[in-house]
């Protein structure tokens, strides 16, 4: 499918209301031509009903929905040009492969000879040409997630809609779907709106990830800046591993058991704008360091503590350590040779060092 063929999307203001709670509050986000976001959030949180609307299905009270440079809120969804695919499949059981796929064809009365092409090259995509006879009903997990998507782009839709596509299928099938899906983008280059509640997922597949909380956008960025720099303590708690430090701010400095944290430049007044809240240090548990007795971790943070717990996972060890204010830290030490030599025991006194610009600092956030 030639690039042209994608549409930019902007979203602007967009708010639906069921009685009285707000399932989407006031949201924007603009989407490039060709580009791959996905929307991240907890159960409830707002993705289907966004996406519906995107669709046609929701009709939000207020706000604007924009292909291009097209209005699109009042436009019916067979209208709107999208394909899409859901949880569930929704294929059709009693018919076979080819006849599923065409169906969209079908629908839009594209002619016998357009529709076998058309189908075919859409099943060599998904790498199903050869089961074009087989029944919905023969087929795997996988198979069928295959179809659909087959079935969502045989028409040539300017902008892709996924919801939870792979949730039904098992961790491994997921992976390499996962992958599968970012190589059809790839090569079709369709705009497109994936939703997931798998933060993991959602870093694998995208160009940009919406994180969505309340039914409001708590933050929208790249997968490494989202990661990296976590605006508040809901974005850094859900995207990734995490341990949570309180911390204290005093004359606009950052004290973590009164003594002062050397952060990345931009975030040195974190939550500058929620005087009244609280503030954390975000600690990845892959980030920390164990310093060796005597070595003084010079130019970084220290934080010390006791180890309470080891626990074995194959590839790494889980230490949960004690912080001296009753808190407590997991970080993540790969079972290499040279780290389990020097892995403290339970109960050891252990000094771990965090570079400062690993060092983020997040006030509390919706
Ligand atoms: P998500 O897809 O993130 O799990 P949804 O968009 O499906 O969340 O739902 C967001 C919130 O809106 C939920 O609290 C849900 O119960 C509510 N909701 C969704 N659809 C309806 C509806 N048709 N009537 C009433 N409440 C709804
Ligand atoms: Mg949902």
């Amino acid at each position: 499918m030639p690039q042209d063929l994608s549409l930019p999307l902007s979203i602007r203001n967009v708010t639906k209301t069921y009685g009285s709670f707000k399932a989407l509050d006031g949201v924007s986000l603009e989407i490039g031509s060709g580009e791959f976001v996905t929307l991240l959030g907890p159960s409830g949180s707002g993705k289907t009903t966004l996406l519906m609307v995107l669709a046609g299905f929701v009709r939000p009270e207020s706000g604007s929905v924009c292909f291009g440079e097209a209005e699109m809120v009042l436009t019916p969804p067979h209208k709107r040009g999208v394909g899409m695919v859901f949880q569930n499949y929704a294929l059709f059981p009693h018919m076979d492969v080819f006849r599923n796929v065409a169906y969209p064809l079908r629908l839009r009365k594209v002619g016998k000879a357009e529709r076998q092409k058309r189908v075919m090259q859409a099943l060599a995509l998904v790498e199903l040409g050869h089961l074009a006879e087989r029944r919905i009903d023969q087929l795997s997990g996988g198979q069928r997630q295959r179809v659909a998507l087959a079935r969502a782009i045989v028409f040539e839709p300017r902008i892709l809609l996924m919801d939870e596509p792979l949730s039904a299928l098992d961790k491994k099938l997921r992976e390499t779907m996962q992958i599968e899906i970012r190589h059809l983008h790839e090569r079709l280059g369709m705009t497109t709106v994936y939703v997931t509640h798998d933060q993991r997922e959602a870093l694998t597949l995208s160009d940009r990830i919406a994180v969505i909380d309340n039914g409001r956008f708590a933050q929208i960025d790249k997968p490494e800046r989202l990661y990296e720099r976590p605006r508040n303590k809901f974005v850094a708690g859900f995207v990734g591993e995490s341990s949570f430090i309180a911390v204290e701010r005093s004359g606009g400095r950052i004290l973590l058991d009164s003594v002062p944290l050397t952060l990345p430049e931009e975030n040195a007044i974190p939550g500058g704008d929620s005087p009244g809240g609280r503030s954390w240090l975000v600690v990845r548990p892959e980030k920390l360091e164990v310093l060796p007795d005597g070595n003084p971790g010079e130019g970084l943070n220290l934080i010390r503590g006791r180890v309470q717990e080891t626990v074995y996972q194959g590839e790494s060890f889980l230490l949960y350590v004690g912080l001296k204010n009753g808190e407590t830290l997991a970080i993540r030490q790969l079972t290499r040779r040279e780290t389990l030599a020097s892995l403290p025991k339970e109960g050891e006194a252990i000094v771990l060092g965090l570079h400062p610009e690993d060092s983020v600092v997040v006030p509390d956030g919706a």
